[in-house]
Order: C-alpha cells, then sequence, then structure tokens
C-alpha cells in the first residue's frame, strides 16, 4: 500500500466537510474523513432524525422534510447548512445531487469546495446526449445510436434505420430507469411515452436517445483518478455485467476473463476519455463489451456504488484520494505504481421481495445480522437493528463486498458472508443473490448481462414446493408458542385430548388454512384441508429439524412482529396470521375485483376512467414508489366501476384505488 506523505497538510486544508447524502455512503466517507482528522458534518431530512448517518457524524444539520425533493436535493438547504456549520467542503456521495452541475457550481459560488470535478465536466457528461458526441470527438468508439431530434417521427425513423431491437435511453438516466428495449416499430411508440415519462419524473429531463441494442454484452467499467496538475491513471475495471432490469446486482474487480492487453487498451482509452474533458477527481467511464469490441457507454462524475471492489483489489482509499484531490494535491503514484491484489466481489442487499416482482419493502429492521468480521468480508451500510427503512429513499441495507485471493475464494467468502446475515422485518435478496453467486455459470467466469433474465427461475425461490414446509414449520412454531401459554391457546384445550391448533395463516398475499392435530401418536399437519407429511425431528428454540413430505428440512422460526419469519436454506419467508378482519386479507380473499395499491407511494397515473371496459392484463394505474414506477395490471377482463383515486395522491399500502366488475372470477392484481 502508498503512504502518502501530505497527511498533516490536507487534514489543514480540509477542515470540515460536510456530507451531501444520507445511508451508506454518508456513513462510509465519515469513516476515511474522520480518520484523516477532516470532521464531518451530516445533513438529514426529518424522516432520517435517528439514522446513523446523523450519529455517526461530529454535527448534524436538518435539512427538510422526508421528500428528497425537499431536503436532500435542495440545493439552497443544503449550502445553507454548510455555511451554517462552517464546512470549507461537500462531499456529494453517490445519487442525489452528485451529478448536478449547479449544485457544484453553487458550492463554488459559496467559497465551499466541492468533492468532485467542475461543473464544466459534470455537465458534459450529464447528459448521454452530448457525451456521446464528445467521445466521438475524442475518438472514443462508442455505441451506434441516434442523438437528434426528439420528434416521434424522427425517432422512429431513427430506430428503423438503426435496426430493431433499438434501446431507448433517457439522456439524463440513470440507475437503469428511463430505459426501454424495443423489439418492434409497433412497440416503438409506447416505450417512447414509458421511457419520457419515467425520464421526466425521475430526472425532470424527457430527451431520449437511441442506440443499437447490443446482444450478450457484458459491463465492464473502468476507475479513473485525475488530479488538478493533469495527471490521470486508471485503478482497473469493474465488471458489473449481473444485472436486473439494467441495474447492477453483482460487481467485481477485476472482470474475469480479461487479458492484460485488453485491460491496458480500455484503461486507456478510459483516461482518454476523462482528459477530453479535463476531469478531475475519481469517475467512472462505462463501456458495453460484446466480444473483443468496447463501447464507450457513459461516464459518472462521482464515487460509484460500487467502488469497494477496486479498493480491495488496489489497496487504496478511492475517498483519501478523492479529498486529497479535491485540496490540490498530486497523484501520489504513476500507472506503473499500481498493480492488482487478488479478486474482490460486492452484492447490493436491497430491501425488496425477489418473489413479487423485486417490489421494494419497508418496515422497520427488527433483526440484522452482517457478518463484518469474517475473514475477507466488508460490510458498508447505513443502518442498525431497530431503524427503518422507509419508502422515501433507496431500498439498499447494505454492500457486502468479499476478498479472496483468487474468484473463486471472494465468491465462497461472499456466499459464506450472506448465508451468516440475518434481515428480519423487511424483505430481503439475500436468497437470490446467493443463488446468483452459486450458480454454475457464474462461477464458471464471466457472464453477459442477460445472465439473470435467462436463469431467472433458478434464481428465484421454488416457492410452490417450500410453500407447504413453510406453513407447516410456521404453524409448529406457532403451536409451540401457544403452548407455552394455554390461556391464549386458540385451541379447544381439554385435559388427554388431542390438541388441534387452527390458524390461518398468509404468505405473499395469499391465504392459507393450517391445522396441527396433536396426539399420542405424533403430530398431525394438514394445509388447505391436505395432509403434509410431517415429522418434528428436534425442537430447540428457534430451530426446527423435521422430515415434511419426506425431506429433511432444518429450519428457524420466530415470531417478528405480529408474523412468523420462516428461514430454510438461502431463502426467508414471512407469514402473517390472518386477522380475519383485516381489510388488506379481506380484499385479497374476497374482492378479487379490486385493485388494491400493493407499497406506498404515489399515483403517478390513473389510465382508465369509470364505466371503460377492460381486458385481461390492462394497464390501470401506475404508482411510484422508491423512484420506480409500478404499473398495476388487471387480471382478467372487466369493467370499472370505481375509480378512488386521481394523479398525484399518495396511497398506503393496502389502499383501495380501483374496483372492477369482473367478467370472470378475477385474482388480485400484481405489480408488473
Ligand atoms: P444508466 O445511466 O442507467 O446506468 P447506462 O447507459 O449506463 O445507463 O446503461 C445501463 C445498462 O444498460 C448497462 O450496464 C447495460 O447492461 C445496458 N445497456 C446500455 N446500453 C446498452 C445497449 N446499447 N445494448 C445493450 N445493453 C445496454
Ligand atoms: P452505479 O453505476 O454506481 O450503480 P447508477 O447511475 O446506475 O450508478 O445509479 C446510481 C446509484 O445511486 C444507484 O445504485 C442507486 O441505487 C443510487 N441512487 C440513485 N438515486 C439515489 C438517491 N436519490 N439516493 C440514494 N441513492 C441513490
Ligand atoms: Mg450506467
Amino acid at each position: 500500500p502508498h503512504r502518502y506523505r501530505y497527511h498533516k497538510e490536507i487534514a489543514a486544508r480540509l477542515r470540515r466537510l460536510l456530507i451531501a447524502n444520507r445511508g451508506e455512503i454518508a456513513c462510509r466517507i465519515m469513516r476515511t474523513a474522520r480518520r484523516m482528522g477532516v470532521e464531518t458534518v451530516a445533513v438529514y431530512s426529518s424522516a432520517d432524525a435517528n439514522a446513523m448517518h446523523v450519529a455517526m457524524a461530529d454535527r448534524a444539520l436538518l435539512i427538510g422534510p422526508p421528500p428528497a425533493r425537499e431536503s436532500y436535493l435542495k440545493i439552497d438547504a443544503l449550502i445553507d447548512a454548510a455555511r451554517r456549520a462552517g464546512a470549507d467542503s461537500v462531499h456529494p456521495g453517490y445519487g442525489f445531487l452528485s451529478e448536478n452541475a449547479a449544485f457544484a457550481q453553487a458550492c463554488g459560488d459559496a467559497g465551499i469546495r466541492f468533492v468532485g470535478p467542475s461543473p464544466l465536466a459534470i455537465r458534459a457528461m450529464g447528459s448521454k446526449i452530448d457525451a456521446k458526441r464528445a467521445m466521438i470527438a475524442a475518438g472514443v468508439p462508442v455505441v451506434p445510436g441516434y442523438l437528434d431530434a426528439q420528434d416521434e417521427p424522427s425517432l422512429q425513423a431513427a430506430a428503423a434505420r438503426i435496426g430493431f431491437p433499438v434501446l431507448i435511453k433517457a439522456s439524463a438516466g440513470g440507475g437503469g430507469r428511463g430505459m426501454r428495449i424495443v423489439r418492434s416499430p409497433e412497440e416503438f411508440s409506447e416505450a417512447l411515452q414509458g421511457a419520457r415519462r419515467e425520464a421526466a419524473s425521475s430526472f425532470g429531463d424527457a430527451d431520449v436517445l437511441i442506440e443499437r441494442y447490443l446482444d450478450r454484452p457484458r459491463h465492464v467499467e473502468v476507475q479513473v483518478l485525475a488530479d488538478s496538475h493533469g495527471h490521470c491513471v486508471y485503478l482497473f475495471e469493474r465488471d458489473c455485467s449481473v444485472q436486473r432490469r439494467h441495474q447492477k446486482v453483482v460487481e467485481e474487480a477485476p472482470a474475469p476473463d480479461f487479458s492484460a492487453q485488453m485491460r491496458a487498451d480500455l484503461g486507456n482509452t478510459a483516461v482518454r476519455a476523462a482528459q477530453a474533458i479535463n476531469y478531475e477527481g475519481v469517475g467512472t467511464v462505462e463501456f458495453i463489451v460484446q466480444g473483443d469490441e468496447a463501447y464507450f457507454m457513459e461516464m459518472n462524475t462521482r464515487l460509484q456504488v460500487e467502488h469497494p471492489v477496486t479498493e480491495l483489489i488496489t489497496q487504496l482509499d478511492l475517498v483519501e484520494l478523492q479529498l486529497r484531490v479535491a485540496s490540490g494535491e498530486p497523484l501520489p503514484f504513476r500507472q506503473e505504481d499500481l498493480a492488482i491484489h487478488g479478486h474482490a466481489m460486492e452484492v447490493r442487499l436491497y430491501a425488496e421481495n425477489p418473489r413479487k416482482n423485486f417490489l421494494p419493502s419497508s418496515g422497520k429492521l427488527l433483526r440484522l445480522r452482517l457478518p463484518d468480521d469474517a475473514e475477507g468480508i466488508r460490510v458498508d451500510t447505513g443502518v442498525r437493528q431497530g431503524d427503518t427503512v422507509s419508502t422515501f429513499y433507496d431500498a439498499m441495507i447494505a454492500k457486502v463486498i468479499a476478498h479472496g485471493r483468487d474468484r473463486t475464494q471472494a465468491i465462497d467468502r461472499l456466499i459464506g458472508a450472506l448465508r451468516a446475515s440475518d434481515i428480519v422485518g423487511v424483505d430481503d435478496n439475500i436468497g437470490f443473490l446467493t443463488r446468483i453467486l452459486d450458480h454454475a455459470e457464474f462461477r464458471a467466469g464471466a457472464v453477459d448481462t442477460g445472465f439473470i433474465e435467462r436463469n431467472y427461475d433458478e434464481l428465484l425461490p421454488s416457492q410452490d414446493d417450500s410453500l407447504q414446509t413453510t406453513l407447516a414449520v410456521a404453524a409448529v412454531a406457532r403451536a409451540h408458542h401457544d403452548r407455552l401459554r394455554p390461556g391464549q391457546a386458540r385451541d379447544g384445550f381439554r385435559l388427554n385430548q388431542p390438541r388441534t391448533f387452527r390458524y390461518r395463516m398468509r404468505v405473499d398475499g395469499a391465504a392459507h388454512d393450517v391445522e396441527l392435530l396433536e396426539s399420542q401418536a405424533g403430530t398431525q399437519v394438514l394445509v388447505g384441508g391436505r395432509v403434509v407429511a410431517f415429522d418434528a425431528l428436534q425442537q430447540d428454540g428457534e430451530r426446527i429439524q423435521a422430515r415434511v413430505a419426506d425431506v429433511e428440512v432444518s429450519a428457524r422460526a420466530f415470531a417478528a412482529g405480529d408474523a412468523w419469519v420462516v428461514r430454510m436454506g438461502d431463502d426467508q419467508q414471512v407469514v402473517a396470521e390472518v386477522d380475519e378482519h383485516a381489510r388488506a386479507a379481506a380484499l385479497h380473499v374476497a374482492g378479487g375485483g379490486t385493485v388494491i395499491a400493493p407499497l406506498p407511494g404515489s399515483v403517478l397515473s390513473v389510465l382508465v376512467r369509470e364505466g371503460d371496459v377492460v381486458a385481461a392484463g390492462a394497464a390501470l394505474v401506475v404508482i411510484e414508489a422508491m423512484k420506480m414506477e409500478h404499473t398495476l395490471r388487471s387480471l382478467a377482463a372487466g369493467t370499472v366501476v370505481r375509480v378512488h383515486t386521481k394523479a398525484g395522491d399518495r396511497v398506503k399500502d393496502g389502499d383501495e384505488l380501483i374496483v372492477l366488475e369482473k367478467a370472470a372470477p378475477a385474482a388480485p392484481p400484481t405489480a408488473a
């Protein structure tokens, strides 16, 4: 590792750093700042008053109400906070205002150092259209596409010229939002509208570009670092090909199956791209790679979510380097001083439900265990047990990062860490991530961006087989609990009589009747009136060993609030006991024609009116929640008899939005 000579000097120069962000990245930045002797100032919305980043900072200032627009995205409020706190510098983190040139400018105007590139460089890469133009001029290869007029006929004609499939991208886009694949001319118009709507609502800019949609490409990006004295190096590459809906799920460094020649070529191209816009600080040049062709996609002019994998293989601290460059120090090394050590891999652990199309989940973290002390494991998080994952912000709970001597060791360590993790209170993607890492194709080496989609069924939990088992285990655990408190048992308890426990339990919105009949002969379990072969082998506190339908299972079941959590293998399932009078349950069970909000959010548009006749699959309402659009569709043909909502409404989980009179019995709607 490199030792820096300017340590004292920088501590003297950057004295007080305001972090204009929240969550794990705010905490991660503070750790380095503190180590360097720089004071830290946090900002927070009223939703985050008790957040970890607030507790960690030397000082924290309230900047506004929960919606990001009125707090973390509010430039005046942030500048005002920096002034009040006497901060001499601002770190924007990622997301929020990190790539906002106006914010960088406002910091400069207020005499506060913005830890990042100049407003000019941010602007040059802020629009994908302008960025591609600049790169073409700099001789950097870009994905063939169209960057011109915005009227639909021109765009449609360009798509035809490029040849289907094409990709429509929001010029201001990020995080995979505002992007639509179009496979035929007929789909173009609807896809364009969708992309524009998402672009306008997420980024305030509806401009789009069109690219040829590459088949089975890889996403490989290069970390660059430039100082203010004209030096620029690359800190090698990261492969982020494991994606879902164009969002990164697993990231690793170095890229597997990459020759030294490709590494150097791509690195040098990235440096050329950065130098073309006089870049300063850390940045990432993203490429789409197919065979031995690599095309520039975009440049992220900030610290990236996945920067830790680069830190682990280079043994550098990118935040420290950012602060040093921001203070005017020259780079402390040259390209030839840098080397790769081992292999690193990161997963993004989210509060979301893979079974419900990855619907973001919110709630209190009743239990949170992340093994940050295991060998080769690093955990970057911004939440603690007892904290609440709210609907206002990104649902990432933590990044779990493994380092190993080679790729296999990194994978094994990461899987081990995930298996030792425990999250209760919100849904999570731990099982999904584990199955990705353990998949033979992924273990074998480089995969392309279609990996998840192609292997979807294998990566999702096999629900049908496990549902009976889950319910049986939950019922056994519940009965055990009741037995300890006989006064509250819901059985007809009589001495020396077989005992019966009856429960109605809900899993993923569907209710099931589960009965346990206990007698001298053992326990008989019925799910939905049908006998499930169940042999309890051992029950010890939370742990239950049993043979269910001839399969031996080892599970943990514990109470969490009103629900039971059953954990088996890599998956956990929340089993809620149905209160017969609960409205949401009633809607699911009885009101097949009632469209309810599956999660809290705001209504973007209502696509039907009372009296409309709709076909099965028709889009009814578009909800925005956690920065994503969710289209609620009708699962059956019918007539709209009532519309209870309008664009702009804030809705709660379970709110009744639309009543449909079914043409035939309908199932509850799904979010897509
Ligand atoms: P964002 O700003 O949302 O990150 P990018 O332009 O970086 O948008 O693209 C995000 C992801 O979408 C890429 O990592 C890649 O998987 C996919 N992608 C982007 N452009 C193309 C393309 N032309 N063909 C195929 N996939 C693409
Ligand atoms: P990356 O390549 O680093 O994932 P993207 O441009 O794809 O960058 O997305 C930016 C990242 O920042 C996403 O991973 C997203 O989860 C996160 N992000 C986006 N908006 C916000 C926000 N408002 N607050 C916190 N994080 C955000
Ligand atoms: Mg990108």
